[in-house]
């Protein structure tokens, strides 16, 4: 296998056979266009020193290699070993997109309505939330008891 001194060269050559990786030991995926951020940050933030280098191998895994352990660590192994995997894992990150999606309109609506809202509601002072006599849950603002019709103050 071919020594690559930087991992973005790896990520290049593996991209020849290869367009998505599982990340080792980790149930993460990335595809491609990650793959080439995520490659690019690592050579920003460590160099590796004269005893590594990055490996390739015919299936488009990307590892790096101890010169001395005659060892390769497996960091980026192809997806297409793992579609089941894969599909759950993109399903949950679809799911987890859309709850956030469902969320953010709400969350930019609400500012100018919460603004509004504690005038209105100042009116209506604090009636408690249960009856006093009963224990029975009441409805907000409501005069009085469902159950035991006690008047509430
Ligand atoms: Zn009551």
């Amino acid at each position: 296998m071919q020594r690559i001194d930087c991992m973005l060269k790896a990520a290049l050559i593996a991209a020849n056979v290869c367009d998505e990786w599982k990340i080792a030991e980790t149930d993460a995926f990335i595809p491609l266009a990650a793959m080439f951020q995520a490659a690019a940050m690592a050579d920003e933030e460590h160099q590796i020193d004269d005893d590594m280098f990055y490996v390739v191998s015919s299936e488009g895994a990307i590892g790096l290699a101890y010169k001395r352990e005659y060892l390769t660590q497996w960091l980026y192994l192809p997806a297409e070993d793992f579609p089941e995997e894969r599909k759950a894992f993109y399903e949950k990150a679809k799911q987890e997109a859309e709850k956030q999606k469902q969320q953010t309109p709400q969350q930019t609506q609400s500012p100018p309505q919460q603004a509004a809202q504690p005038q209105q509601k100042q009116p209506q002072p604090n009636k408690p939330k249960f009856c006093k006599n009963c224990g029975s849950p009441l409805a907000p603002g409501a005069n009085n008891c469902p159950k035991c019709g006690i008047k509430i103050e």
